[in-house]
């Protein structure tokens, strides 16, 4: 339920909706917004008639039902773009934001060189996966926890903060030690006792949308992450799965505009994944950008062919760095920045 205050209500009274709305068990979630504040009250449908009543009270000017399944993920609830801020860098608010790096962290000397080019290039996350969650039992399985010490390690020396998948519930501790942004990968889109624990990590999320979700049944997914207390949400468009097999996946750029309209949250696109070979990444990456999405998440490899994870679809540095001035002259064209 959406409750509107009238115009020029005060602290003490949305304190004391809040207050009220908790006391029924409910979440409250203000939104001030330019002419009016606006709060949520979020929860257990089965309060709806007891909330009802707050209707009486006199800084209340009208209580409407949120339509959408999702509430906290919904424009209903929050009309302006959410920001996620991440130490030194930010996804939302008309700024492109590029996390690009290896599938997977394979070693040290690795890690670095694709740390040092991305940087340069001027990506502003580096990405890399420490606990991979691979199709195969007899492929790579990442290096685990010392994927994620050489993930600090790298951003120590290069200052760019770094994002790493999470497979598990109890694995979420020590991720969140290491990471800035924790990612939640397609096969795990609706694993729903990871993404309730990741709503209390106290680190930013970026959710990818699995590869055969809904929309609709994605923007729930999220909304486990912000219902458990977590609203630094990032969403992914990686790619679905279709009767298509040229490509690795088809890259659903549709979901863009659509999410956008729908909800609040931050939207990347993953051009590596969506396509599977790196000659499509830089095409569809600029779509991305150009049907209105917040950034994207790209794989970096400087040696393609050893790498242990998707090669086929990562990009070497010198075409990443192309990319990058390409991505710089769209936003300028699009009045946004890079
Ligand atoms: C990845 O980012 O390397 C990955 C495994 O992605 P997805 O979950 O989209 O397949
Ligand atoms: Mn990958």
């Amino acid at each position: 339920m959406i409750i509107v205050l009238k115009a020029g209500a005060g602290d003490a009274e949305i304190e004391d909706v809040c207050r009220r709305i908790e006391a029924l068990g409910l979440r409250a979630h203000v939104s001030r917004g330019e002419q009016r504040t606006v709060i949520g009250a979020i929860g257990d449908d089965r309060f709806k008639t007891r909330l009802q009543a707050l209707e009486a009270l006199e800084c209340v000017e009208s209580m409407v039902p949120i339509l959408q399944p999702f509430k906290l993920a919904s424009r209903e609830v929050r009309a302006t773009d959410t920001v996620v801020r991440i130490d030194g860098a930010a996804i939302g608010g008309g700024r492109i934001g590029v996390m690009a790096g290896p599938c997977s962290v394979e070693s040290w000397d690795q890690l670095r060189t694709v740390a040092e080019d991305v940087k340069s290039a001027g990506a502003h996350l580096l990405r890399g996966g420490a606990f991979k969650p691979r199709t195969s039992p007899y492929a790579f399985q990442g290096l685990e926890e010392e994927g994620l010490r050489l993930l600090a390690q790298a951003r120590k020396e290069t200052g760019l903060p770094v994002i790493t998948e999470v497979l598990e519930p109890d694995k979420v501790g020590v991720v969140a030690e290491y990471a800035d942004v924790l990612q939640i990968g397609a096969r795990n889109c609706q694993n729903f006792s990871l993404l309730k624990e990741v709503g209390q990590c106290g680190k930013p999320v970026l959710l990818k949308r699995g590869m055969a979700t809904t929309i609709k049944e994605f923007l729930l997914s999220a909304e486990y992450v912000l219902a458990g207390g977590n609203p630094n949400v990032i969403l992914c468009e990686r790619g679905i799965r279709t009767f298509e097999t040229t490509t690795r996946y088809t890259l659903d750029l549709n979901a863009v505009p659509v999410i956008k309209k729908l909800s609040h949250l931050p939207v990347v696109v993953d051009p590596s994944h969506g396509t599977g070979h790196w000659e499509y990444v830089a095409p569809m990456a600029k779509a991305g950008i150009a049907c209105g999405a917040d950034g994207l998440i790209i794989e970096v490899h400087h040696r393609p062919e050893e790498a242990l994870s998707d090669g086929p679809q990562s990009l070497k540095p010198d075409k990443f760095a192309k990319l990058m001035r390409e991505l710089r002259a769209l936003a300028t064209v699009l009045g946004r920045s890079l």
